[in-house]
């Protein structure tokens, strides 16, 4: 596997273990591994990912490939935003890096919250 050149995507959600509370945290570019499993840090239980969640969280990764390789871009986008009395423009960059991303998605029986960090693999890029 050719290691992703910067930036980094981390994923982490809480342990759905009854009582647990741990913080499972992984990288999101390490999913692709056909061996990928992570393990609780507080109770040790080991998750494997069944095809349909890597297939989403893999989606996620394209996306968020996709949004790296517009960094050089971003800094012109804006989101418009309504609001009474007018528009507000968010720039792109700024949702990216002040946002918090969640994907919810169920693992096993229960429902849970992935939340997503990212770092841009350029400092300039978010300034
Ligand atoms: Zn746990």
């Amino acid at each position: 596997m050719a290691e992703q050149a910067g930036g980094k995507a981390q994923i982490d959600f809480l342990c759905v273990e009854d009582g647990c509370g741990g913080v499972v945290k992984f990288d999101l570019m390490s999913l692709a591994q056909d061996d990928f499993q992570v393990l609780c840090p507080k109770c040790h239980k080991p998750y494997q990912f069944d095809a349909e969640l890597r297939g989403k969280l893999l989606k996620l990764k394209n996306l968020i490939t996709a949004v790296r390789e517009a960094e050089p871009i971003l800094g012109d986008c804006n989101v418009a935003v309504a609001v009474a009395g007018g528009e507000v423009k968010i720039p792109y960059a700024l949702l990216l890096t002040r946002l918090n991303t969640m994907i919810t998605l169920c693992l096993g029986d229960k429902s849970v919250d992935f939340h997503l960090w990212i770092e841009p693999s350029s400092a300039d890029t978010f300034r």
